[in-house]
């Protein structure tokens, strides 16, 4: 096999050969058709997030198929398109565990993180978290479907089912799929770019956003709700200011820079803030249900594998339209 690793945070990735990983107990191997790249991956990279183990392949939005089963594996076959998202193993014990809510486990591992992910050829994956994809279509749209889409959904249910007016700050992979299930919905959409991100905006609006501009302008009417998508603490209190009375705002991501001093008055009158962390394979099976009924346009971006690193790079400048997807 071959894998783009990464050997330390900082450093490019390195194309390294491999002998061909097995499954143990438990396990499936895929061959991998197509990796979509996140902005949790840059963070990886970067070392933004703490990194249990290197080195490590990154890539958590597989689109794979299972050519090879580990031992007492049932419920999927040779030859299955499957996908494997973040979540990768839970503990199945613990608090969170019991309650449901497994995306907060005690000791989980994530792909592409605590266990190898899809910048590769192949990737080994236990066979209770990945996810039967049955949708048709193309290995590359769907691949950002696996957390683009599924953060992007567990977000939007946080921000409310209720919330019909809703902020969408940093208009990358996520808000992008964000904006036509919210759209289809019947929710009107008000995306938030850097300054002057013209072809952000426009890209916005032609996914159905009421309205585009800078994340510095105020909205046209005061919002439901927001989700914050980009990395950047500083729009934390510019998203409360945006909410009218009792509205939520939703931080997406797995980190952000820290957040700046703000005035009480912009949580007040029972605004709130929280947090989105991770997926239960509940919301994927949610979603891709929901994903197989509504005709999602997937804006995406190919490279082949080799390119990983200008893949990171076009991300990390802000350059891409939808979602970078890498093809061995
Ligand atoms: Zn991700
Ligand atoms: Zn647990």
């Amino acid at each position: 096999m071959r894998a783009m690793v990464l050997h330390a945070p900082g450093q490019a990735l390195r194309l390294e050969e491999r002998p061909d990983p097995q499954p143990a107990a438990g396990e499936v191997r895929l061959r991998v058709l197509a990796c979509a790249v996140c902005r949790t991956d840059l963070h990886v990279v970067d070392g933004d997030v703490p990194l249990p183990r290197l080195p490590i392949v990154p890539g958590h939005e597989i689109v794979g198929v299972v050519d090879r089963l580990g031992a007492g594996v049932s419920g999927l076959h040779l030859g299955q398109r499957v996908g494997v998202p973040w979540l990768a193993h839970t503990c199945g014990h613990c608090a969170d565990c019991r309650l449901g809510r497994e995306n907060l486990c005690d000791s989980p591992l994530f792909t592409g993180h605590g266990r190898d992910g899809g910048f590769a050829t192949h990737v080994v994956a236990e066979a209770a978290f990945c996810l039967p994809l049955d949708l048709p279509g193309d290995p590359v749209q769907l691949a950002p479907l696996l957390c683009a889409g599924l953060i992007g959904w567990r977000a939007l249910r946080m921000a409310g089912d209720d919330a019909m007016s809703l902020g969408l700050y940093g208009f990358g992979a996520a808000a992008h799929l964000v904006t036509q299930v919210a759209r289809f919905q019947g929710r009107r959409v008000f995306a938030f770019t850097r300054q002057d991100d013209a072809q952000a905006q426009s890209f916005a609006r032609s996914l159905g956003a009421t309205w585009a501009g800078s994340s510095e302008e105020p909205p046209p009417e005061p919002l439901d709700a927001a989700i914050i998508f980009a990395p950047v603490g500083a729009l934390v209190p510019l998203a409360l200011r945006a909410v009218r009375k009792g509205g939520r705002v939703v931080c997406g991501g797995i980190h952000m820079s820290d957040i700046p001093l703000f005035p009480y008055r912009l949580l007040w009158e029972e605004r709130q803030l929280v947090s989105v962390a991770n997926l239960t394979r509940a919301d994927a099976a949610e979603f891709l249900r929901f994903a197989g009924s509504v005709p999602l346009k997937v804006r995406t971006a190919a490279y082949p594998l080799v390119r990983a690193n200008d893949a990171l790079a076009d991300l990390r400048a802000g350059r891409l339209e939808g979602a970078a997807v890498l093809v061995p």
